[in-house]
């Protein structure tokens, strides 16, 4: 037995292993970290995590953390506003947005699995840190190497978004370009963390990164009084976000800090990329990969590797499933940033249109608490509304002509007045 508070367990066979850069076990089931919650339900408390820094680490006895690290940045605790205008547009009053588009330091949701994936990596002993990556995670895990001393080699479809190579690049990480999808990347990802010493975030540290997703549902519960929202409404990739946000629910509930309720939680993909949703619409437990074809890259996991476990926790919790297209996905950016002021990149996209046409098959009804979850910015992925804006000829700094192009706008767009 160990003598840290928490330990790897495989989650079919239920055999542990002591701390290591391991994510399968012999039995070639994934392990998660395991913690010893009876003690945890005498440390922890409401007032003890509220009276910390606004930021990820306030939860630390609930993170897998070796002894003595000390964390060098503010990460997560981002905002959870209402979304009232939103609301109104498809149909709840109940609308919440817990918007990761501004999480800190590389403005996406992944900032927070690689803060706690490089807090291990550190405790491991590793000098270079790696990741496969359709984008976000290529940032975060490249800025917070950066930030903590270690050397980064990231691995990526070479057809990415400009913005996430650039952003990669920037933090003078190693960026490896690779022919294929992300499915390929993987695969020769955990070739790669065969042969070298390397702490692949989400590869070999992978049950430590993942506990890093735990901290939206903490923050969402914290957040809405210590209470647990109705349904929450999350994007999925691999599929690991929306079981660790269940997760981070379930722990609340066994320690004690919020009051038990059964959460619906609802998945979302794009239509060109959607294993996990084709699946539960089809009463599957069985994932079908697919190869991606979407403008949601960010999500453009052919083959998830938590997918069995999201459809495992989408379909027990009473939640469900759906995907949309490319179109829908860049209108529903527009109409989150046009209603709330919140500009997200593609997978918010999803997220939004998916909980729309969950509104309108009543599988969430107005009334209810219900929380999306944005979980990425908008500047990352540009591209995709290249062609809806066309910019206005430029006029002279003259009020005349100003009141000129004023008068022939109002004459261009009654529509748009009334
Ligand atoms: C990675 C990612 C997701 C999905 O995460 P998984 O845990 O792989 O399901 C959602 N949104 C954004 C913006 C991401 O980068
Ligand atoms: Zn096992």
């Amino acid at each position: 037995m160990t003598t840290s508070t928490y330990q790897l367990r495989c989650r079919e066979c239920g055999k542990t292993f002591d701390n290591q850069p391991r994510s399968v076990c012999e039995c070639f089931s994934p392990l998660e970290v395991t913690y010893d919650y009876d003690s945890l339900k005498k440390n922890v408390s409401r007032e003890l995590f509220a009276s910390r820094a606004e930021n990820i680490w306030r939860y630390r006895e609930l993170l897998p953390l070796p002894p003595g690290f000390t964390p060098s940045l503010p990460v997560g605790f981002t905002p959870l506003v209402s979304a009232p205008r939103l609301g109104e547009k498809i149909g709840s009053r109940g609308l919440h947005i817990k918007n990761d588009a501004v999480c800190l330091p590389t403005l996406s949701f992944k900032d927070r699995v690689v803060a706690v994936a490089l807090a291990n990596a550190r405790g491991f002993g590793f000098e270079t840190v790696a990741c496969s990556s359709t984008g976000n995670l290529a940032n975060a895990v490249a800025a917070q190497a950066a930030r903590d001393g270690f050397k980064a080699w990231v691995f990526i479809p070479a057809d990415l978004e400009p913005a996430k190579i650039l952003g990669t690049h920037v933090f003078g990480a190693e960026v490896v370009r690779i022919n294929g999808s992300y499915d390929h990347v993987n695969r020769l990802c955990s070739q790669i963390a065969d042969e070298h010493n390397w702490g692949f975030v989400n590869v070999n540290l992978r049950p430590y990164y993942a506990e890093g997703s735990k901290t939206v549902g903490y923050e969402i519960a914290e957040q809405l009084g210590w209470r647990l929202p109705d349904n929450v409404v999350v994007p999925m990739a691999g599929g690991s976000l929306i079981t660790k946000i269940k997760k981070a629910f379930d722990e609340l509930i066994l320690l004690g800090l919020v009051e038990p309720k059964q959460v619906r939680f609802f998945g979302a993909q794009a239509s060109g990329c959607s294993p996990i949703s084709t699946a539960i619409k089809q009463y599957s437990s069985e994932i079908e990969p697919q190869r991606p074809k979407t403008i949601a890259r960010s999500l453009a996991i052919g083959n998830p590797a938590d997918g069995h476990y999201a459809i495992k926790a989408i379909t027990k919790s009473g939640g469900w499933s759906e995907d949309i297209s490319d179109p829908e996905v860049v209108n529903s950016i527009q109409l989150l940033a046009q209603t709330e002021g919140i500009f997200t990149e593609t997978a918010g996209g999803v997220t939004v249109g998916v909980a729309r046409k969950l509104i309108q098959q009543d599988r969430i009804l107005p009334d209810e608490t219900t929380v999306l979850c944005i979980t990425g910015n908008g500047l990352k992925t540009t591209d995709v509304l290249a062609d809806k804006f066309q910019a206005d000829k430029p006029i002279a700094a003259k009020l005349s002509e100003f009141e000129a192009y004023l008068a022939a706008k109002n004459t261009d767009l009654p529509a748009a007045v009334a």
